[in-house]
């Protein structure tokens, strides 16, 4: 195993672990792309930290009662340990290089961690293309990129997959005969990005990115200089912003179905939004649910008709045309209010119910990016025919996008225009 790293058995716990001052344990398994994630940062850490802490792995499928009596129940997870006490906070899912440092630096006196980071080494790595975000449109252009033997790297804030990760089920994608489970097709693309030789840095920081130069620096120590970029890291939730959603965010207030639905099964719950996602997230939360609220703005709804064929025949909705949301308020757990506004008469009204949704349209991310990118009235990027922005050198593609339709079609024809482009520029 490389870097300074003990790979141990259930059976070594007590001695190499429990009987050491400080140690730090990743229960990892295989055909285990976060821990393939978390893999290259361990070890990279483990070669400045070493001498001052153990780093220990422990495979979980085959220690499974060890795993099972420490509440490790899934991979990887990585538990701090000092003097044989748990210490710190378990980290699990796509680990970032930060986190684990924190907890490594929470082990030391604050002097001996300063020292370590000087240790660390600011790398450069050159690159043909650099594709930030690894959802459809980013993985669609690696493979084009990789087959066109153009070195790509695929950078993502948080583990490639993108939004279909966290949808529960994909039905329109083509070449499948039944839908598809969409963290199973984000896995799907991702390996077949990775076979073709697409290199990732997943579940990093990203900072500095220069679209001019065409450069960005990752976790802080690594550079990374292409000769193209290609934008592709889609959207996120819009918010209402309005009194008690920040507060409540997490604590009641949800914008993923697939997430947080079976937190609410036999719950009532107010699903605010009436356009495509909102309504195709009410269906999935039915299952669930015994009630749904949805509160719309509109006289009529905006998703497809399909959806609304489904959600008039379905008897737990309930649809509330003509209102907004005024106000989030919470009265216990699972115990809270929306304060409406009926548009028609002013008239406002709090409706009790145990957890809200809301889906409420997108907003692209683009905060990282701070060069003169030129953007839609919705802030969405500009691109001509080939996916190429105001920025020579510069590719968009997928929902980041400006586009009427937001399909993991669309954005993986604009990965596959993006790609062509550019092989055809360097080759
Ligand atoms: C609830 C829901 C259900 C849906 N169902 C369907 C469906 O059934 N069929 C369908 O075709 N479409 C569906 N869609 C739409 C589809 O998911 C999107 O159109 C598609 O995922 C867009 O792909 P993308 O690659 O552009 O962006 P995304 O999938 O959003 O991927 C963007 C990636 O970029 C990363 N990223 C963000 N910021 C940065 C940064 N600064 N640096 C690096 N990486 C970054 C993110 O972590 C993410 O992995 C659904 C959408 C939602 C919300």
């Amino acid at each position: 195993m490389a870097g300074k790293i003990k790979e141990i058995q259930a059976a070594d716990f007590e001695k190499e672990v429990l009987a050491k001052d400080k140690v730090v344990v990743d229960f990892y398994s295989t055909e285990c792309p976060p821990c393939e994630a978390l893999a290259a940062k361990y070890e990279s850490l483990s070669n400045i930290y070493g001498d001052d802490i153990s780093f220990v792995k422990i495979f979980r499928q085959g220690n499974r009662d060890l795993a099972a009596q420490l509440d490790v129940s899934g991979s990887p997870t990585v538990l701090f340990y000092q003097n044989g006490e748990r210490t710190g906070k378990t980290l699990t899912g796509g680990i970032l290089r930060s986190e684990l440092m924190e907890g490594l630096d929470a082990m030391l006196p604050a002097d001996k961690a300063a020292e370590l980071h000087g240790k660390i080494e600011p790398v450069v790595t050159n690159t043909d293309v650099v594709v930030l975000g690894g959802g459809p449109a980013g993985l669609t252009a690696g493979i084009y990129l990789a087959q066109a033997h153009l070195n790509t790297i695929v950078v993502d804030t948080a583990l490639p997959g993108g939004y279909v990760a966290t949808t529960h089920q994909v039905s329109n994608y083509p070449g499948f005969i039944e839908a598809q489970q969409g963290f199973m097709l984000s896995h799907f693309m991702s390996e077949q990005a990775r076979e073709n030789g697409v290199e990732f840095r997943s579940a990093v920081e990203v900072s500095k990115v220069d679209l001019n130069s065409k450069s960005l620096v990752v976790d802080g120590f690594e550079t990374i200089e292409a000769k193209k970029i290609v934008i592709a890291t889609g959207s996120r939730p819009r918010p209402l912003n309005i009194p008690g959603e920040k507060e409540f965010a997490g604590q009641g207030i949800s914008y993923c179905a697939t997430c947080d639905g079976k937190y609410f099964e036999d719950k009532e719950i107010v699903v605010i939004g009436g356009g495509n996602s909102s309504i195709e997230e009410s269906l999935f939360l039915s299952k669930f649910a015994k009630k749904i609220t949805i509160i719309h703005q509109f006289e009529t709804l905006q998703a497809n008709k399909v959806a609304q064929k489904k959600i008039f025949a379905d008897e737990k909705v309930n649809i509330m045309f003509e209102h907004e949301p005024r106000e989030f308020k919470k009265y216990g757990n699972m115990d809270m209010a929306v304060v409406v506004e009926n548009l028609k008469t002013g008239e406002k009204s709090e409706i009790r119910t145990n957890g809200v949704f809301v889906f409420v349209g997108f907003i692209p991310n683009l905060e990282v990016f701070h060069d003169n990118l030129e953007l839609d009235q919705w802030g969405y990027l500009e691109t001509d025919e080939t996916m190429e922005t105001n920025i020579p050198g510069v590719f968009a593609a997928g929902d980041v996008r400006t586009k009427q339709y937001r399909q993991i079609t669309t954005a993986v024809s604009d990965g596959t225009i993006a790609a062509i482009t550019i092989s055809k520029e360097l080759t």
